[in-house]
Protein backbone atom coordinates (compact mmCIF):
# COMPACT_ATOMS: atom_id res chain seq x y z
CA UNK A 1 0.00 0.00 0.00
CA UNK A 2 1.19 3.79 -0.72
CA UNK A 3 0.35 6.38 0.94
CA UNK A 4 -0.73 8.12 -1.68
CA UNK A 5 -0.87 6.53 -4.97
CA UNK A 6 0.67 8.22 -7.51
CA UNK A 7 1.17 5.27 -10.11
CA UNK A 8 -2.57 4.27 -9.74
CA UNK A 9 -3.53 7.91 -11.45
CA UNK A 10 -0.82 8.03 -14.06
CA UNK A 11 -1.75 4.43 -15.36
CA UNK A 12 -5.75 5.72 -15.64
CA UNK A 13 -4.55 8.87 -17.12
CA UNK A 14 -1.61 8.25 -18.94
CA UNK A 15 -3.07 8.90 -22.83
CA UNK A 16 -4.16 12.25 -22.22
CA UNK A 17 -0.83 12.90 -20.05
CA UNK A 18 1.48 11.71 -22.37
CA UNK A 19 -0.35 13.57 -25.56
CA UNK A 20 0.11 16.85 -23.74
CA UNK A 21 3.86 15.86 -22.69
CA UNK A 22 4.97 15.11 -26.34
CA UNK A 23 2.57 17.72 -28.05
CA UNK A 24 4.81 20.42 -25.81
CA UNK A 25 8.22 18.68 -26.84
CA UNK A 26 7.14 19.23 -30.44
CA UNK A 27 6.43 22.77 -30.13
CA UNK A 28 9.01 23.86 -27.62
CA UNK A 29 8.04 26.30 -25.90
CA UNK A 30 9.35 25.50 -22.53
CA UNK A 31 9.00 28.54 -21.04
CA UNK A 32 6.14 30.52 -20.58
CA UNK A 33 4.06 28.06 -23.75
CA UNK A 34 0.94 28.07 -24.39
CA UNK A 35 0.29 25.58 -21.95
CA UNK A 36 0.89 28.06 -19.32
CA UNK A 37 -1.56 30.73 -20.57
CA UNK A 38 -4.12 27.67 -20.70
CA UNK A 39 -3.68 26.48 -17.69
CA UNK A 40 -4.18 30.27 -15.67
CA UNK A 41 -7.17 30.11 -17.76
CA UNK A 42 -8.56 26.97 -16.61
CA UNK A 43 -7.55 27.47 -13.16
CA UNK A 44 -8.57 30.54 -12.35
CA UNK A 45 -12.19 30.05 -13.85
CA UNK A 46 -12.10 27.31 -11.98
CA UNK A 47 -11.92 28.77 -8.39
CA UNK A 48 -13.90 31.87 -9.72
CA UNK A 49 -10.14 34.60 -9.16
CA UNK A 50 -10.12 36.83 -11.62
CA UNK A 51 -6.70 36.17 -11.99
CA UNK A 52 -3.98 32.90 -12.35
CA UNK A 53 -0.60 33.08 -12.12
CA UNK A 54 1.36 29.85 -11.96
CA UNK A 55 4.51 29.78 -10.59
CA UNK A 56 7.51 27.42 -9.52
CA UNK A 57 5.92 25.65 -6.28
CA UNK A 58 3.86 26.42 -3.75
CA UNK A 59 6.43 28.25 -1.34
CA UNK A 60 7.39 30.97 -4.79
CA UNK A 61 3.67 31.77 -4.50
CA UNK A 62 3.68 32.85 -1.09
CA UNK A 63 6.88 34.38 -1.30
CA UNK A 64 5.60 36.04 -4.28
CA UNK A 65 2.41 37.20 -3.01
CA UNK A 66 4.35 39.05 -0.06
CA UNK A 67 6.59 40.72 -2.08
CA UNK A 68 3.62 41.82 -4.24
CA UNK A 69 1.68 42.72 -1.15
CA UNK A 70 4.75 45.25 -0.18
CA UNK A 71 6.02 43.03 2.74
CA UNK A 72 9.08 44.61 3.69
CA UNK A 73 11.87 43.83 7.02
CA UNK A 74 9.92 44.88 10.06
CA UNK A 75 6.34 43.83 9.19
CA UNK A 76 4.84 41.45 11.12
CA UNK A 77 2.63 38.58 9.73
CA UNK A 78 0.18 36.62 11.66
CA UNK A 79 -0.14 33.12 10.78
CA UNK A 80 -0.12 29.49 12.05
CA UNK A 81 2.29 27.93 14.22
CA UNK A 82 1.07 24.18 13.31
CA UNK A 83 1.59 24.33 9.21
CA UNK A 84 4.25 22.92 7.12
CA UNK A 85 7.24 25.41 7.32
CA UNK A 86 7.15 27.53 3.91
CA UNK A 87 4.42 28.72 5.73
CA UNK A 88 6.79 30.63 8.13
CA UNK A 89 9.83 30.36 6.19
CA UNK A 90 8.79 33.59 3.19
CA UNK A 91 7.63 35.26 6.04
CA UNK A 92 11.32 35.53 7.25
CA UNK A 93 12.92 35.01 3.93
CA UNK A 94 11.31 38.98 3.66
CA UNK A 95 12.99 39.91 6.86
CA UNK A 96 9.41 40.20 8.43
CA UNK A 97 8.41 38.50 11.15
CA UNK A 98 6.05 35.54 12.02
CA UNK A 99 3.17 36.33 14.99
CA UNK A 100 1.42 32.98 15.45
CA UNK A 101 -1.64 32.90 16.53
CA UNK A 102 -2.11 29.10 18.01
CA UNK A 103 -4.51 26.63 16.45
CA UNK A 104 -8.09 25.22 17.00
CA UNK A 105 -8.09 21.92 18.65
CA UNK A 106 -10.47 20.17 16.41
CA UNK A 107 -9.99 21.57 12.80
CA UNK A 108 -5.88 22.38 13.84
CA UNK A 109 -6.64 25.61 11.64
CA UNK A 110 -5.90 28.76 13.13
CA UNK A 111 -8.38 30.12 15.94
CA UNK A 112 -9.85 33.27 14.88
CA UNK A 113 -10.71 34.58 18.57
CA UNK A 114 -6.75 34.68 19.26
CA UNK A 115 -6.02 36.91 16.03
CA UNK A 116 -7.06 40.41 16.67
CA UNK A 117 -4.96 40.35 19.75
CA UNK A 118 -1.96 40.04 17.68
CA UNK A 119 -2.45 42.86 15.45
CA UNK A 120 0.17 45.31 16.19
CA UNK A 121 1.01 49.12 14.19
CA UNK A 122 3.48 46.55 12.39
CA UNK A 123 0.95 43.96 11.07
CA UNK A 124 0.51 44.09 7.91
CA UNK A 125 -0.66 40.33 6.68
CA UNK A 126 -2.71 37.45 7.70
CA UNK A 127 -1.62 33.84 6.57
CA UNK A 128 -4.13 31.40 7.41
CA UNK A 129 -3.27 28.00 6.26
CA UNK A 130 -6.03 25.47 4.78
CA UNK A 131 -4.56 22.63 6.61
CA UNK A 132 -5.02 18.84 5.76
CA UNK A 133 -7.55 20.58 2.67
CA UNK A 134 -9.86 22.83 5.10
CA UNK A 135 -9.89 26.34 4.60
CA UNK A 136 -9.88 28.22 8.17
CA UNK A 137 -12.87 30.65 9.31
CA UNK A 138 -12.37 33.27 6.19
CA UNK A 139 -15.59 35.32 6.89
CA UNK A 140 -13.52 36.33 10.56
CA UNK A 141 -10.54 36.64 9.13
CA UNK A 142 -11.66 38.61 6.43
CA UNK A 143 -13.44 40.66 8.78
CA UNK A 144 -10.50 41.25 11.63
CA UNK A 145 -8.19 42.62 8.03
CA UNK A 146 -10.87 45.01 6.70
CA UNK A 147 -10.69 46.81 10.11
CA UNK A 148 -7.33 46.69 10.34
CA UNK A 149 -6.53 47.24 6.36
CA UNK A 150 -4.40 43.99 6.41
CA UNK A 151 -3.75 41.65 3.54
CA UNK A 152 -4.95 37.92 3.77
CA UNK A 153 -3.07 35.24 1.55
CA UNK A 154 -4.93 31.93 1.58
CA UNK A 155 -2.21 28.97 2.17
CA UNK A 156 -4.42 26.54 -0.04
CA UNK A 157 -1.39 24.35 -0.38
CA UNK A 158 -3.48 21.37 0.55
CA UNK A 159 -6.71 22.80 -0.49
CA UNK A 160 -6.93 23.58 -3.74
CA UNK A 161 -10.32 22.06 -4.71
CA UNK A 162 -11.91 22.49 -1.25
CA UNK A 163 -14.56 25.04 -0.83
CA UNK A 164 -15.95 27.43 2.38
CA UNK A 165 -19.58 28.92 2.41
CA UNK A 166 -20.32 27.64 -1.89
CA UNK A 167 -16.79 29.06 -2.87
CA UNK A 168 -13.95 28.04 -3.95
CA UNK A 169 -10.27 27.90 -1.87
CA UNK A 170 -7.76 29.87 -3.10
CA UNK A 171 -10.58 32.55 -4.30
CA UNK A 172 -11.60 33.37 -0.07
CA UNK A 173 -9.39 36.36 0.29
CA UNK A 174 -7.41 38.70 -1.23
CA UNK A 175 -4.87 36.23 -2.39
CA UNK A 176 -4.52 32.17 -2.59
CA UNK A 177 -1.54 30.45 -2.92
CA UNK A 178 -1.55 26.60 -3.71
CA UNK A 179 0.91 24.22 -4.37
CA UNK A 180 1.27 21.16 -7.18
CA UNK A 181 3.74 19.36 -5.26
CA UNK A 182 3.19 15.65 -6.77
CA UNK A 183 1.44 14.23 -3.59
CA UNK A 184 -1.10 17.34 -3.36
CA UNK A 185 -4.84 17.18 -4.23
CA UNK A 186 -4.08 18.66 -7.76
CA UNK A 187 -0.46 17.76 -8.25
CA UNK A 188 2.32 17.69 -11.37
CA UNK A 189 5.36 15.40 -11.67
CA UNK A 190 7.85 17.99 -10.54
CA UNK A 191 7.36 21.08 -8.60
CA UNK A 192 4.54 24.16 -9.35
CA UNK A 193 2.20 25.80 -8.08
CA UNK A 194 -0.69 29.23 -8.45
CA UNK A 195 -1.48 32.27 -6.97
CA UNK A 196 -5.28 33.28 -7.58
CA UNK A 197 -6.51 36.96 -6.68
CA UNK A 198 -9.33 39.65 -8.39
CA UNK A 199 -6.99 43.03 -7.43
CA UNK A 200 -5.87 43.81 -11.11
CA UNK A 201 -2.78 45.57 -9.35
CA UNK A 202 -1.58 42.69 -7.15
CA UNK A 203 -1.93 40.51 -10.39
CA UNK A 204 0.13 42.75 -12.65
CA UNK A 205 3.08 42.62 -9.49
CA UNK A 206 2.84 39.45 -9.08
CA UNK A 207 3.55 38.44 -13.04
CA UNK A 208 6.45 41.00 -13.18
CA UNK A 209 8.12 39.63 -9.83
CA UNK A 210 7.81 35.86 -11.60
CA UNK A 211 10.05 37.04 -13.80
CA UNK A 212 12.90 39.20 -11.88
CA UNK A 213 10.64 42.16 -11.46
CA UNK A 214 10.99 42.65 -15.25
CA UNK A 215 8.23 44.85 -16.70
CA UNK A 216 9.33 44.67 -20.68
CA UNK A 217 12.45 42.49 -21.48
CA UNK A 218 15.65 43.58 -19.64
CA UNK A 219 13.86 46.37 -17.85
CA UNK A 220 13.96 45.37 -13.99
CA UNK A 221 11.19 47.91 -12.48
CA UNK A 222 11.02 46.06 -9.33
CA UNK A 223 13.29 43.09 -7.48
CA UNK A 224 11.63 39.86 -8.21
CA UNK A 225 12.59 36.19 -8.82
CA UNK A 226 13.23 33.55 -11.05
CA UNK A 227 9.59 31.71 -10.40
CA UNK A 228 7.77 30.77 -13.44
CA UNK A 229 6.15 27.11 -14.02
CA UNK A 230 7.53 25.35 -16.73
CA UNK A 231 5.48 24.70 -19.52
CA UNK A 232 5.57 20.57 -19.54
CA UNK A 233 4.50 20.70 -15.90
CA UNK A 234 1.32 23.16 -16.88
CA UNK A 235 0.61 20.69 -19.54
CA UNK A 236 0.56 17.62 -17.12
CA UNK A 237 -1.87 19.53 -14.83
CA UNK A 238 -4.29 20.29 -17.99
CA UNK A 239 -4.19 16.90 -18.56
CA UNK A 240 -5.16 16.06 -14.85
CA UNK A 241 -7.97 18.96 -14.52
CA UNK A 242 -10.38 16.78 -16.96
CA UNK A 243 -10.85 14.57 -14.14
CA UNK A 244 -10.08 16.96 -11.23
CA UNK A 245 -13.87 17.17 -10.10
CA UNK A 246 -14.92 13.25 -9.59
CA UNK A 247 -11.21 12.91 -7.39
CA UNK A 248 -12.37 15.84 -5.01
CA UNK A 249 -15.47 13.95 -5.03
CA UNK A 250 -14.01 10.72 -4.19
CA UNK A 251 -11.70 12.62 -1.56
CA UNK A 252 -14.38 13.74 0.13
CA UNK A 253 -16.20 10.72 0.29
CA UNK A 254 -13.69 9.06 1.66
CA UNK A 255 -12.79 11.14 4.19
CA UNK A 256 -15.91 10.63 5.11
CA UNK A 257 -16.07 7.13 5.24
CA UNK A 258 -12.77 6.99 6.88
CA UNK A 259 -14.65 9.78 9.80
CA UNK A 260 -18.12 7.73 10.09
CA UNK A 261 -15.75 4.62 10.42
CA UNK A 262 -14.06 6.45 13.20
CA UNK A 263 -16.88 7.52 14.78
CA UNK A 264 -16.84 6.43 18.71
CA UNK A 265 -13.89 4.84 18.84
CA UNK A 266 -11.16 7.35 17.64
CA UNK A 267 -10.87 11.10 17.39
CA UNK A 268 -10.39 12.62 13.76
CA UNK A 269 -9.61 15.94 12.67
CA UNK A 270 -13.13 17.86 12.56
CA UNK A 271 -14.53 18.88 9.30
CA UNK A 272 -17.26 22.09 9.54
CA UNK A 273 -20.71 21.50 8.25
CA UNK A 274 -20.31 24.94 5.78
CA UNK A 275 -16.99 24.11 4.18
CA UNK A 276 -15.54 20.41 2.98
CA UNK A 277 -12.18 19.35 3.22
CA UNK A 278 -10.13 17.10 0.26
CA UNK A 279 -8.02 15.62 2.92
CA UNK A 280 -4.78 16.29 1.35
CA UNK A 281 -4.00 14.19 4.29
CA UNK A 282 -6.26 12.16 6.48
CA UNK A 283 -5.51 12.68 9.95
CA UNK A 284 -6.24 11.28 13.15
CA UNK A 285 -5.02 11.98 17.06
CA UNK A 286 -3.98 9.28 18.99
CA UNK A 287 -2.46 9.57 22.29
CA UNK A 288 -0.11 7.02 21.59
CA UNK A 289 1.03 7.34 18.14
CA UNK A 290 4.02 5.58 18.05
CA UNK A 291 2.32 1.95 19.21
CA UNK A 292 -0.25 2.80 16.20
CA UNK A 293 2.01 3.81 13.32
CA UNK A 294 4.17 0.51 14.40
CA UNK A 295 1.58 -1.28 14.42
CA UNK A 296 0.31 -0.19 10.98
CA UNK A 297 3.78 -0.16 9.53
CA UNK A 298 3.55 -4.18 10.80
CA UNK A 299 0.75 -4.61 8.42
CA UNK A 300 2.50 -2.85 5.51
CA UNK A 301 0.02 0.46 6.13
CA UNK A 302 2.15 3.46 5.93
CA UNK A 303 1.19 6.85 7.99
CA UNK A 304 3.02 10.00 7.98
CA UNK A 305 2.81 13.11 11.16
CA UNK A 306 1.90 16.33 9.45
CA UNK A 307 4.03 17.95 11.82
CA UNK A 308 6.18 16.64 14.50
CA UNK A 309 6.69 19.96 15.69
CA UNK A 310 5.37 23.40 15.53
CA UNK A 311 7.08 26.25 13.70
CA UNK A 312 7.77 28.31 16.54
CA UNK A 313 9.82 25.46 17.89
CA UNK A 314 12.17 24.71 15.18
CA UNK A 315 15.71 25.29 16.29
CA UNK A 316 15.87 28.15 13.02
CA UNK A 317 12.66 29.81 13.67
CA UNK A 318 12.60 29.40 17.79
CA UNK A 319 13.09 32.89 18.76
CA UNK A 320 13.04 32.13 22.87
CA UNK A 321 9.34 30.56 22.15
CA UNK A 322 8.13 27.89 24.61
CA UNK A 323 5.63 24.80 23.66
CA UNK A 324 3.78 26.49 26.56
CA UNK A 325 3.12 29.32 24.18
CA UNK A 326 1.16 27.40 21.87
CA UNK A 327 -0.27 24.72 23.84
CA UNK A 328 -2.88 23.63 21.30
CA UNK A 329 -0.17 23.28 18.66
CA UNK A 330 2.12 21.45 20.67
CA UNK A 331 -0.23 19.14 21.76
CA UNK A 332 -1.39 18.36 18.77
CA UNK A 333 2.33 17.74 17.38
CA UNK A 334 2.36 14.93 19.91
CA UNK A 335 -0.48 13.24 18.70
CA UNK A 336 -1.77 13.96 15.10
CA UNK A 337 -1.48 11.27 12.83
CA UNK A 338 -1.44 10.92 9.07
CA UNK A 339 -3.12 7.93 6.86
CA UNK A 340 -2.93 6.41 3.60
CA UNK A 341 -5.29 9.19 1.58
CA UNK A 342 -6.15 9.78 -1.87
CA UNK A 343 -9.10 9.49 -5.16
CA UNK A 344 -8.48 5.66 -6.04
CA UNK A 345 -8.19 4.19 -2.63
CA UNK A 346 -11.08 1.31 -1.92
CA UNK A 347 -13.59 1.04 0.54
CA UNK A 348 -12.05 -2.04 2.12
CA UNK A 349 -8.90 -0.84 2.43
CA UNK A 350 -10.28 2.23 4.09
CA UNK A 351 -12.04 -0.24 6.32
CA UNK A 352 -8.58 -2.50 7.06
CA UNK A 353 -6.73 0.51 7.42
CA UNK A 354 -9.56 1.56 10.45
CA UNK A 355 -9.85 -1.64 12.15
CA UNK A 356 -5.83 -1.62 12.30
CA UNK A 357 -6.17 1.28 14.07
CA UNK A 358 -8.85 0.29 16.58
CA UNK A 359 -7.76 -2.70 16.79
CA UNK A 360 -3.67 -1.40 17.88
CA UNK A 361 -4.79 0.28 20.96
C1 LIG B 1 3.31 21.84 0.46
C2 LIG B 1 3.05 23.07 1.22
C3 LIG B 1 3.68 24.29 0.91
C4 LIG B 1 4.79 24.41 -0.10
O1 LIG B 1 4.50 23.96 -1.37
P1 LIG B 1 5.72 23.52 -2.33
O2 LIG B 1 5.09 23.41 -3.67
O3 LIG B 1 6.25 22.24 -1.81
O4 LIG B 1 6.73 24.62 -2.29
C5 LIG B 1 3.32 25.41 1.63
N1 LIG B 1 2.40 25.35 2.60
C6 LIG B 1 1.78 24.21 2.94
C7 LIG B 1 0.75 24.22 4.02
C8 LIG B 1 2.10 23.02 2.27
O5 LIG B 1 1.50 21.89 2.63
Amino acid sequence: MEFTDLKMQYRLMKAEIDRRIHAVLDHGAYILGPEVEELEGRLAAYTGARHCITVASGTEALLISLMAAGIRAGDEVITTPFSFIATAEVIVLLGAKPVYADVEIDTCNIDVSRIEAKVTSKTRAIIPVSLYGQPSDMDEINAIAERHGLVVIEDAAQSFGASYKGRRSCNLSHVGCTSFFPSKPLGCYGDGGAIFTSDDALAAAMREIRVHGQSRRYVHTRVGVGGRMDTLQCAIVLAKLEHFEWEVEQRVRIGARYGALFKGHIETVAVRPDRSSVHAQYTIMVEQRDKVALALANLQIPTAVHYPTPIPLQPAYADGYLPEDFPVSSRLSRRVLSLPMGPYMYDDTVSRIVDAVVASL
